[in-house]
Protein backbone atom coordinates (compact mmCIF):
# COMPACT_ATOMS: atom_id res chain seq x y z
CA UNK A 1 0.00 0.00 0.00
CA UNK A 2 1.62 3.61 -0.93
CA UNK A 3 -0.31 7.07 0.52
CA UNK A 4 2.22 8.71 -2.50
CA UNK A 5 3.03 12.04 -1.01
CA UNK A 6 0.12 13.33 0.36
CA UNK A 7 -0.08 15.14 3.70
CA UNK A 8 -3.52 14.01 5.35
CA UNK A 9 -5.01 16.50 8.64
CA UNK A 10 -4.95 13.64 10.77
CA UNK A 11 -3.74 9.83 10.75
CA UNK A 12 -5.99 7.58 12.94
CA UNK A 13 -4.17 4.54 13.91
CA UNK A 14 -7.07 1.80 15.24
CA UNK A 15 -10.71 1.08 13.83
CA UNK A 16 -12.10 0.43 17.00
CA UNK A 17 -15.14 2.56 18.06
CA UNK A 18 -12.77 5.87 19.10
CA UNK A 19 -11.04 5.68 15.51
CA UNK A 20 -13.91 5.66 14.13
CA UNK A 21 -16.00 7.93 15.54
CA UNK A 22 -13.03 10.55 15.17
CA UNK A 23 -12.45 10.18 11.62
CA UNK A 24 -15.91 10.12 10.75
CA UNK A 25 -16.15 13.39 12.46
CA UNK A 26 -13.19 15.11 10.94
CA UNK A 27 -14.65 14.41 7.59
CA UNK A 28 -17.86 15.42 8.09
CA UNK A 29 -16.22 18.87 9.43
CA UNK A 30 -14.37 19.36 5.99
CA UNK A 31 -10.87 17.98 6.86
CA UNK A 32 -8.78 15.20 5.11
CA UNK A 33 -8.30 12.10 7.82
CA UNK A 34 -6.89 8.50 6.87
CA UNK A 35 -7.36 5.68 8.86
CA UNK A 36 -5.26 2.20 9.26
CA UNK A 37 -6.18 -1.22 11.22
CA UNK A 38 -3.95 -4.15 11.52
CA UNK A 39 -6.77 -6.25 11.41
CA UNK A 40 -9.19 -7.23 8.70
CA UNK A 41 -11.78 -5.35 9.42
CA UNK A 42 -12.75 -2.01 11.34
CA UNK A 43 -14.61 -2.98 14.42
CA UNK A 44 -11.79 -3.36 17.14
CA UNK A 45 -13.29 -5.46 20.07
CA UNK A 46 -16.96 -4.96 19.27
CA UNK A 47 -15.31 -8.26 16.80
CA UNK A 48 -14.82 -10.13 19.81
CA UNK A 49 -18.22 -9.98 21.18
CA UNK A 50 -20.30 -12.42 20.00
CA UNK A 51 -23.19 -11.05 22.15
CA UNK A 52 -25.87 -8.12 22.61
CA UNK A 53 -24.57 -5.00 23.58
CA UNK A 54 -26.84 -4.27 26.03
CA UNK A 55 -24.18 -1.34 27.79
CA UNK A 56 -25.30 0.67 24.89
CA UNK A 57 -28.98 2.51 25.51
CA UNK A 58 -29.57 3.62 22.40
CA UNK A 59 -28.82 0.50 20.63
CA UNK A 60 -31.03 -1.95 22.42
CA UNK A 61 -31.12 -5.76 21.08
CA UNK A 62 -28.20 -4.87 18.90
CA UNK A 63 -25.19 -7.40 19.20
CA UNK A 64 -21.65 -5.68 19.11
CA UNK A 65 -20.81 -7.32 15.81
CA UNK A 66 -23.56 -5.46 14.53
CA UNK A 67 -22.42 -2.59 16.01
CA UNK A 68 -18.73 -3.19 14.28
CA UNK A 69 -20.33 -3.35 10.92
CA UNK A 70 -22.58 -0.21 11.78
CA UNK A 71 -19.09 1.27 12.70
CA UNK A 72 -17.95 -0.03 9.10
CA UNK A 73 -20.68 1.67 7.25
CA UNK A 74 -20.48 5.09 8.92
CA UNK A 75 -16.78 4.99 7.66
CA UNK A 76 -17.83 4.48 4.32
CA UNK A 77 -20.72 7.01 4.32
CA UNK A 78 -17.91 9.58 5.53
CA UNK A 79 -15.92 8.82 2.64
CA UNK A 80 -12.43 8.45 5.11
CA UNK A 81 -10.01 6.30 3.20
CA UNK A 82 -8.82 3.32 4.88
CA UNK A 83 -6.29 1.15 5.05
CA UNK A 84 -7.00 -2.64 6.90
CA UNK A 85 -4.64 -5.02 7.12
CA UNK A 86 -1.74 -2.41 7.81
CA UNK A 87 -0.08 -2.52 11.20
CA UNK A 88 1.50 0.59 12.25
CA UNK A 89 5.17 -0.63 13.62
CA UNK A 90 6.72 2.95 13.85
CA UNK A 91 6.07 6.50 14.27
CA UNK A 92 7.91 9.53 14.32
CA UNK A 93 8.57 13.17 13.70
CA UNK A 94 8.29 14.73 10.39
CA UNK A 95 9.01 18.31 9.23
CA UNK A 96 5.14 18.59 8.49
CA UNK A 97 4.32 16.30 11.47
CA UNK A 98 4.26 12.87 11.55
CA UNK A 99 5.55 10.06 9.56
CA UNK A 100 3.98 6.02 10.28
CA UNK A 101 5.49 3.25 8.89
CA UNK A 102 4.33 -0.68 8.77
CA UNK A 103 5.40 -3.87 7.00
CA UNK A 104 2.61 -3.93 4.62
CA UNK A 105 3.04 -0.21 3.75
CA UNK A 106 5.04 0.68 0.29
CA UNK A 107 6.07 4.54 1.90
CA UNK A 108 5.06 6.00 5.23
CA UNK A 109 2.10 7.59 5.71
CA UNK A 110 2.46 11.34 6.32
CA UNK A 111 0.03 13.17 8.88
CA UNK A 112 0.46 16.92 10.24
CA UNK A 113 -1.80 15.38 13.29
CA UNK A 114 -2.01 11.65 14.20
CA UNK A 115 -4.81 9.97 16.67
CA UNK A 116 -3.27 7.20 18.53
CA UNK A 117 -6.71 4.61 18.86
CA UNK A 118 -5.31 1.39 19.15
CA UNK A 119 -7.22 0.23 22.35
CA UNK A 120 -5.69 -3.05 24.62
CA UNK A 121 -4.72 -6.30 24.42
CA UNK A 122 -5.21 -9.21 27.54
CA UNK A 123 -2.46 -10.28 28.60
CA UNK A 124 -0.63 -12.97 28.20
CA UNK A 125 0.99 -16.11 30.48
CA UNK A 126 4.51 -15.14 29.28
CA UNK A 127 4.30 -11.09 30.31
CA UNK A 128 3.46 -11.92 34.32
CA UNK A 129 5.72 -13.35 36.58
CA UNK A 130 4.51 -16.44 35.76
CA UNK A 131 6.75 -16.78 32.52
CA UNK A 132 9.51 -18.18 34.53
CA UNK A 133 6.87 -20.86 35.97
CA UNK A 134 6.04 -22.27 32.57
CA UNK A 135 9.52 -22.10 30.70
CA UNK A 136 7.77 -20.21 27.66
CA UNK A 137 9.75 -18.45 24.93
CA UNK A 138 8.47 -14.84 23.58
CA UNK A 139 6.02 -17.10 21.12
CA UNK A 140 3.85 -16.71 24.07
CA UNK A 141 1.19 -19.05 25.81
CA UNK A 142 -1.83 -17.46 23.54
CA UNK A 143 -0.21 -19.85 21.04
CA UNK A 144 -0.01 -23.31 22.83
CA UNK A 145 -2.69 -25.60 22.12
CA UNK A 146 -5.66 -25.49 25.12
CA UNK A 147 -4.66 -22.37 26.40
CA UNK A 148 -7.18 -19.36 25.80
CA UNK A 149 -6.05 -15.90 26.58
CA UNK A 150 -8.43 -13.32 27.28
CA UNK A 151 -12.38 -13.66 26.88
CA UNK A 152 -14.53 -13.19 23.45
CA UNK A 153 -15.04 -14.86 20.70
CA UNK A 154 -12.42 -17.65 20.88
CA UNK A 155 -13.56 -18.90 24.37
CA UNK A 156 -17.50 -18.60 23.24
CA UNK A 157 -16.49 -21.36 19.71
CA UNK A 158 -14.61 -23.60 22.48
CA UNK A 159 -17.09 -27.23 23.22
CA UNK A 160 -16.72 -27.16 26.90
CA UNK A 161 -18.52 -30.59 27.43
CA UNK A 162 -17.16 -33.00 29.82
CA UNK A 163 -14.00 -30.77 29.98
CA UNK A 164 -11.56 -30.21 33.03
CA UNK A 165 -10.78 -26.71 32.81
CA UNK A 166 -8.68 -24.25 34.95
CA UNK A 167 -9.57 -20.76 34.69
CA UNK A 168 -6.58 -18.05 35.70
CA UNK A 169 -7.37 -14.81 37.92
CA UNK A 170 -9.67 -13.39 39.91
CA UNK A 171 -11.64 -10.56 38.19
CA UNK A 172 -15.35 -10.28 36.68
CA UNK A 173 -13.54 -11.64 33.13
CA UNK A 174 -12.28 -14.81 35.36
CA UNK A 175 -15.22 -15.45 37.38
CA UNK A 176 -17.86 -14.75 34.04
CA UNK A 177 -16.32 -17.17 31.77
CA UNK A 178 -15.87 -19.56 34.50
CA UNK A 179 -19.51 -20.01 34.97
CA UNK A 180 -19.68 -19.63 31.26
CA UNK A 181 -17.56 -23.29 30.93
CA UNK A 182 -20.04 -24.51 33.78
CA UNK A 183 -22.95 -23.34 32.05
CA UNK A 184 -21.75 -24.86 28.73
CA UNK A 185 -21.44 -28.46 29.94
CA UNK A 186 -17.71 -28.85 31.67
CA UNK A 187 -16.81 -31.35 33.00
CA UNK A 188 -14.88 -29.87 36.11
CA UNK A 189 -13.97 -25.56 36.68
CA UNK A 190 -11.43 -24.64 38.71
CA UNK A 191 -10.09 -20.95 39.74
CA UNK A 192 -7.16 -20.25 41.08
CA UNK A 193 -7.06 -16.66 41.93
CA UNK A 194 -3.51 -15.04 44.04
CA UNK A 195 -6.63 -12.28 45.24
CA UNK A 196 -10.49 -12.05 44.49
CA UNK A 197 -11.45 -8.64 42.56
CA UNK A 198 -14.02 -10.19 40.46
CA UNK A 199 -18.46 -8.37 41.88
CA UNK A 200 -20.31 -10.88 44.23
CA UNK A 201 -22.74 -11.38 41.97
CA UNK A 202 -20.21 -13.77 39.98
CA UNK A 203 -18.57 -14.98 43.03
CA UNK A 204 -21.57 -16.18 44.85
CA UNK A 205 -22.55 -18.49 41.54
CA UNK A 206 -19.11 -20.86 41.67
CA UNK A 207 -19.79 -23.99 43.69
CA UNK A 208 -18.50 -24.26 46.76
CA UNK A 209 -14.69 -25.40 46.37
CA UNK A 210 -14.27 -24.26 43.18
CA UNK A 211 -11.76 -21.24 44.05
CA UNK A 212 -8.26 -21.86 44.94
CA UNK A 213 -6.95 -18.40 46.43
CA UNK A 214 -3.33 -17.90 46.90
CA UNK A 215 -0.05 -18.41 44.81
CA UNK A 216 0.17 -21.33 41.94
CA UNK A 217 2.17 -22.99 39.90
CA UNK A 218 1.47 -23.33 36.02
CA UNK A 219 3.08 -25.46 33.73
CA UNK A 220 1.28 -24.56 29.97
CA UNK A 221 3.17 -27.06 28.10
CA UNK A 222 1.83 -29.48 30.30
CA UNK A 223 -0.84 -27.75 30.81
CA UNK A 224 -1.13 -28.29 34.60
CA UNK A 225 -1.59 -26.40 37.35
CA UNK A 226 -0.28 -26.98 40.70
CA UNK A 227 0.22 -30.56 39.20
CA UNK A 228 -2.94 -31.07 38.32
CA UNK A 229 -3.76 -31.72 34.45
CA UNK A 230 -6.74 -29.71 32.74
CA UNK A 231 -8.46 -29.93 28.98
CA UNK A 232 -7.90 -26.22 28.73
CA UNK A 233 -6.79 -22.81 30.78
CA UNK A 234 -8.39 -19.91 30.02
CA UNK A 235 -6.03 -16.58 31.34
CA UNK A 236 -7.67 -13.56 32.37
CA UNK A 237 -4.68 -11.69 33.34
CA UNK A 238 -5.98 -7.80 32.78
CA UNK A 239 -4.88 -6.03 29.60
CA UNK A 240 -2.75 -3.78 28.71
CA UNK A 241 -2.31 -0.69 25.88
CA UNK A 242 -1.29 -1.20 22.71
CA UNK A 243 1.69 1.03 22.79
CA UNK A 244 4.65 0.07 22.09
CA UNK A 245 5.00 1.59 18.22
CA UNK A 246 5.09 4.95 19.66
CA UNK A 247 7.55 4.84 21.86
CA UNK A 248 9.84 7.10 19.43
CA UNK A 249 7.58 9.84 20.58
CA UNK A 250 8.41 9.73 23.83
CA UNK A 251 5.02 10.15 25.41
CA UNK A 252 3.87 10.03 29.20
CA UNK A 253 2.38 7.27 30.61
CA UNK A 254 0.15 6.30 33.59
CA UNK A 255 2.08 3.84 35.78
CA UNK A 256 -0.17 0.82 33.98
CA UNK A 257 1.82 1.89 31.07
CA UNK A 258 -1.39 3.87 29.55
CA UNK A 259 -1.04 7.30 27.62
CA UNK A 260 -1.61 10.50 29.27
CA UNK A 261 -3.98 12.96 27.91
CA UNK A 262 -5.58 16.39 28.87
CA UNK A 263 -9.19 15.21 29.57
CA UNK A 264 -10.96 18.25 28.07
CA UNK A 265 -8.51 17.76 24.54
CA UNK A 266 -7.68 14.47 24.31
CA UNK A 267 -4.01 15.41 23.47
CA UNK A 268 -0.63 13.63 24.94
CA UNK A 269 2.40 15.28 26.10
CA UNK A 270 3.47 15.85 22.05
CA UNK A 271 1.82 18.54 20.30
CA UNK A 272 -0.23 16.92 17.29
CA UNK A 273 -0.84 13.26 19.14
CA UNK A 274 -4.00 12.17 20.59
CA UNK A 275 -5.40 9.46 22.10
CA UNK A 276 -8.95 8.22 22.65
CA UNK A 277 -10.64 5.06 24.00
CA UNK A 278 -8.88 2.16 25.78
CA UNK A 279 -5.25 3.07 24.97
CA UNK A 280 -5.53 5.97 26.76
CA UNK A 281 -8.23 4.50 29.67
CA UNK A 282 -9.68 7.91 29.69
CA UNK A 283 -13.42 6.67 31.16
CA UNK A 284 -15.23 3.60 31.29
CA UNK A 285 -13.99 1.06 28.63
CA UNK A 286 -16.84 0.82 26.75
CA UNK A 287 -18.17 1.87 23.35
CA UNK A 288 -20.31 5.01 23.67
CA UNK A 289 -17.33 6.63 25.95
CA UNK A 290 -14.83 5.42 22.85
CA UNK A 291 -16.79 7.37 20.50
CA UNK A 292 -17.42 10.22 22.98
CA UNK A 293 -13.64 10.25 22.68
CA UNK A 294 -13.46 10.67 18.87
CA UNK A 295 -15.69 13.34 18.92
CA UNK A 296 -13.26 15.17 21.47
CA UNK A 297 -10.01 14.67 19.60
CA UNK A 298 -11.71 15.72 16.43
CA UNK A 299 -12.99 18.70 17.58
CA UNK A 300 -9.53 19.20 19.06
CA UNK A 301 -7.86 18.98 15.68
CA UNK A 302 -10.41 21.16 14.38
CA UNK A 303 -9.66 23.88 16.56
CA UNK A 304 -5.74 23.53 16.10
CA UNK A 305 -5.89 23.43 12.51
CA UNK A 306 -8.00 26.50 12.46
CA UNK A 307 -5.72 28.32 14.80
CA UNK A 308 -3.23 27.54 11.90
CA UNK A 309 -1.19 25.63 14.40
C1 LIG B 1 -15.55 -9.78 25.20
C2 LIG B 1 -15.85 -8.31 25.25
C3 LIG B 1 -17.15 -7.87 25.36
C4 LIG B 1 -17.45 -6.51 25.40
N1 LIG B 1 -18.76 -6.13 25.47
C5 LIG B 1 -19.06 -4.81 25.39
C6 LIG B 1 -20.44 -4.39 25.33
O1 LIG B 1 -21.37 -5.20 25.32
N2 LIG B 1 -20.69 -3.05 25.25
C7 LIG B 1 -19.70 -2.11 25.24
O2 LIG B 1 -19.99 -0.91 25.16
N3 LIG B 1 -18.38 -2.48 25.31
C8 LIG B 1 -18.06 -3.80 25.36
N4 LIG B 1 -16.75 -4.19 25.41
C9 LIG B 1 -15.70 -3.15 25.46
C10 LIG B 1 -15.56 -2.42 24.11
O3 LIG B 1 -15.50 -3.38 23.07
C11 LIG B 1 -14.29 -1.56 24.16
O4 LIG B 1 -14.35 -0.68 25.27
C12 LIG B 1 -14.12 -0.71 22.89
O5 LIG B 1 -14.10 -1.54 21.74
C13 LIG B 1 -12.82 0.08 22.97
O6 LIG B 1 -12.71 0.83 21.80
P1 LIG B 1 -11.31 1.40 21.30
O7 LIG B 1 -11.61 2.06 19.99
O8 LIG B 1 -10.65 2.17 22.37
O9 LIG B 1 -10.35 0.12 21.06
P2 LIG B 1 -10.55 -1.24 20.27
O10 LIG B 1 -11.97 -1.55 20.06
O11 LIG B 1 -9.69 -2.24 20.98
O12 LIG B 1 -9.89 -0.95 18.84
C14 LIG B 1 -8.50 -0.78 18.68
C15 LIG B 1 -8.12 -1.08 17.25
O13 LIG B 1 -6.74 -0.72 17.05
C16 LIG B 1 -6.12 -1.67 16.20
N5 LIG B 1 -4.67 -1.62 16.41
C17 LIG B 1 -3.99 -1.96 17.53
N6 LIG B 1 -2.66 -1.78 17.34
C18 LIG B 1 -2.51 -1.32 16.06
C19 LIG B 1 -1.37 -0.94 15.27
N7 LIG B 1 -0.12 -0.97 15.74
N8 LIG B 1 -1.58 -0.51 13.98
C20 LIG B 1 -2.86 -0.45 13.48
N9 LIG B 1 -3.96 -0.80 14.19
C21 LIG B 1 -3.78 -1.22 15.47
C22 LIG B 1 -6.76 -2.99 16.59
O14 LIG B 1 -6.66 -3.94 15.54
C23 LIG B 1 -8.22 -2.57 16.88
O15 LIG B 1 -9.04 -2.73 15.74
C24 LIG B 1 -16.40 -5.55 25.35
C25 LIG B 1 -15.07 -5.99 25.25
C26 LIG B 1 -14.80 -7.34 25.20
C27 LIG B 1 -13.37 -7.80 25.06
Amino acid sequence: MSADSKIFDALIIGGGPAGVSCAVWLARLGFAPVLVDAKAQVGGLCRDNPFSDDWNASLPGKTSLQVADNLAQSLDQAGVPVWLSCPVHHISHAEFGFSATGASLDSPIRARNVVLATGVRARSLVETSLASDVGLGSSGAASLPGILVGPGAHVVAQDFRSKRVAVLGGGDNAFENALYAIEHGAGAVHIYARTIRAQQQFVRKIPAGGVSVGEYHVDAVARSVDGVAYDLILVFYGWEPCVGFADALGLHRSAQGFIATDMQTAQTSCPGVYAIGEVAQRQHPCVVTALADGVTAAKAIQAKIEAGQ
